[in-house]
């Protein structure tokens, strides 16, 4: 058989480029760009650990780049241990356990997108769990039926959620998707209670109210971007790579004169391998 038809055989194996496959060895982790990629080796969040808990306690979606699991988990404990008289963060899809499209959502398919509903209270002020993905107001109310309840959104609780994942340095926060509204009362009070410029420059830049989709006024969608490792199997894209995130080494440049004496040195030469070596049995 022709080598051309052995590799029209091949294709189908191939499947589309960017996916992993043993034929494709080197892409491995997260791999593609969100809103059209795949994973592997990802893990999966628990149902529930110290400070927050799963959104849909059977779901399926709960598969994230074990760096991005461990951040959110970390992020939820900092919070608890904080303010330890609070409810849970309450955390939404991640992606299916090897990627790809999943209901509900165009991104959230290489492991490195998460929602995490907000932190509220009841309009006292007294922490209360989330009751799910509910509309935010400029004053931090949401309307939760025609009776006249309302939640509020727990100000200092979800700046200290952006804080730790902000300073995190595991993972490179690329965007955490918020209305306006609420960017508006989070940066207000980080200014308020002091934190430093470059924190509060830092979340200004990544809390963006995203044009092209719901205005997230009622959870957090955080991404992360590729680490530099992860550039070379198989990540890319998602958004900007923000200056402040750890820039992959740089390949050291040779003087040209070191440059110019290795190409004038005569190719090396090889001795042939001994007979006995190439035969049946040879050592
Ligand atoms: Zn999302």
């Amino acid at each position: 058989m022709s080598p051309r038809i052995l590799a029209l055989l091949a294709l189908p194996l191939v499947g589309c480029v960017g996916t992993p496959t043993p034929l494709a060895p080197s892409l491995r982790g997260t791999v593609g760009v969100p809103h059209h990629g795949v994973q592997t080796d990802a893990v999966e969040l628990p149902v529930a650990g110290l400070g927050f808990e799963r959104y849909r306690k059977k779901g399926r979606n709960h598969w994230g780049t074990p760096r991005l699991v461990s951040a959110v988990s970390r992020a939820a404990a900092d919070v608890y241990r904080q303010f330890p008289d609070g409810q849970p963060l309450v955390i939404g899809d991640f992606s299916a356990r090897h990627g790809g499209k999943i209901p509900g959502h165009n991104s959230h398919r290489t492991g490195r997108d998460v929602d995490l509903l907000y932190y509220v209270t009841t309009p006292r002020g007294v922490p209360r769990r989330s009751p799910g993905f509910v509309s935010l107001d400029s004053d931090g109310l949401g309307k939760l039926n025609d009776d006249g309840d309302f939640i509020q959104l727990d100000v200092p609780r979800n700046w200290a959620l952006v804080k730790s994942l902000l300073e995190n340095p595991e993972i490179g926060v690329q965007f955490l998707f918020a209305s306006h509204k609420v960017e508006t009362l989070l940066i207000d009070y980080a200014l308020a209670r002091q934190e430093p410029m470059d924190l509060v420059y830092r979340a200004q830049t990544v809390l963006l109210e995203p044009r092209d989709s719901a205005p997230h006024d009622d959870h957090f969608h955080l991404r992360v971007a590729c680490a530099p490792e992860e550039g070379v199997t198989g990540c890319t894209g998602g958004g900007p790579y923000w200056q402040w995130l750890p820039q992959a080494p740089s390949t050291p440049t040779l003087d040209p004169e070191v440059l110019a004496a290795i190409a004038a040195e005569d190719p090396p030469v090889f001795e042939p391998l001994a007979e006995a070596s190439l035969a049946p049995g040879g050592a």
